[in-house]
């Protein structure tokens, strides 16, 4: 089968031919449809230093899809070839103390399809049963591949309630403009983004952000607080994973404010912890990853009411065939959510 492959520890990633996979104990075989490309992909095509710390070539890179199944493995009864899927792209080991207790999000021992385990960006792959997502049939190929990021946003949105709150995003990037989506459409208000990527600043309020601003904008403290009351922002959503954003929103967050966090810094970062945090006496809410699969019931429902917003965050699709392209517009910044089309 054809699959988007690293085949050794370095830059880039092969469009090559590679062996079918076949389902083990529990497990299915999907024929993947459409696989979008995550910021993660980006990072394991650029081999910067996590990748370089947790990626074991040769591997097959991807976590996000729609596919159909095509074959069953022993032991899976729920589930029948022919049936349109998602899946959960992490998957837990369903008995440790996480697990066990509706935190399979947090398991201990958690393997990642695409990181720990062959991924999408193939023709065919294999999944645990219990990690699929039976899609909705007026969800297409294109939006169903959109689950998993648009999990990420759901899940950190949901983390404390945001109508009408005032709230401030940082880094409106695929997963942020998802949660300036959600967040949008839940009634948050007013919905402040601070991004420094122009198109996506304009993508924001084409989604439904009020107002946006350059992290490098001279009054962006003012901006923010005539907003807010003079008070900063009730809410913080943070999804940038940049030193700055995170130093800033917290500053600006109002005393007794939540700031629900999802971007990984790539390295330590520095707080203010008494001026910032303690004394204002504000929540910190560290987000990963998707709840089994209470989010995914919430995107889901997300996308059958407001597809039209999400689709708008898609800004390419294109053949497999086609990945220097994708990948060369994401590394360029000119790409938002690409989606590559394998059968
Ligand atoms: P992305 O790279 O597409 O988006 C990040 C955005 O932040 C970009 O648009 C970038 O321009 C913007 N940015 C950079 N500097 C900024 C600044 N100073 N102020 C405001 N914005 C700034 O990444 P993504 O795929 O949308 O993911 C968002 C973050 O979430 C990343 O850090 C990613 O690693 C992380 N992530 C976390 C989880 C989780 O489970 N916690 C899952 C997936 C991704
Ligand atoms: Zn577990």
């Amino acid at each position: 089968m054809k699959a988007l492959v690293k085949e050794q520890r370095g830059t880039g990633l092969s469009l090559r031919d590679s062996e079918k996979p076949r389902p083990g104990e529990g497990e299915v075989m999907i024929m993947v449809k459409a696989a979008g490309i995550c910021g993660t992909d980006v990072h394991i095509w650029n081999w910067d230093k996590w990748s370089e710390s947790r990626i074991k070539p040769p591997l097959i890179t991807g976590h996000e899809f729609a596919g159909i199944v095509c074959e069953t493995g022993p032991g899976v009864q729920h589930i029948s070839p022919g049936q349109r899927v998602s899946a959960e792209g992490h998957i837990a080991c369903g008995v440790c103390e996480f697990c066990r207790t509706g935190q399979a999000h947090i398991c201990r021992d958690v393997e990642i399809i695409g990181i720990d385990r062959n991924g999408c960006f193939a023709e065919y792959l294999t999944v645990d049963a219990r990690n699929l997502w039976p899609l909705h049939d007026a969800i297409d190929d294109h939006l169903a591949a959109t689950f998993d990021p648009a999990g990420n946003a759901m899940h950190t949105v949901m983390a404390e309630p945001v109508a009408g709150k005032s709230v401030l995003l940082t880094g409106a990037g695929a997963i942020g403009l998802f949660a300036v989506a959600i967040a949008g459409s839940l009634g948050a208000e007013p919905l402040i983004v601070i991004e420094p990527n122009e198109r996506k600043r304009q993508l924001a309020l084409e989604v439904g952000a009020d107002y946006t601003l350059d992290p490098a904008a001279p009054n962006l403290a003012e901006t923010v607080l005539d907003a807010t009351e003079g008070l900063g922002p009730n809410i913080l959503l943070e999804m940038s994973g940049n030193q700055h954003a995170i130093t800033s929103g917290l500053r600006l967050l109002r005393n007794g404010g939540t700031a629900s966090m999802l971007g990984i810094p790539s390295k330590e970062i520095t707080i203010d912890w008494a001026r910032d945090v303690i004394f204002k006496g504000i929540t910190i809410r560290a987000i990963n990853g998707r709840r089994m699969f209470d989010t995914w019931f919430q995107t889901q429902n997300f996308l059958l009411k407001h597809g039209e917003l999400a689709r708008k965050i898609i800004t390419h699709t294109m053949p497999i065939d086609d990945y220097l392209h994708a990948f060369d517009l994401l590394n360029r910044g000119e790409a938002v959510k690409t989606i590559l089309d394998v059968a």
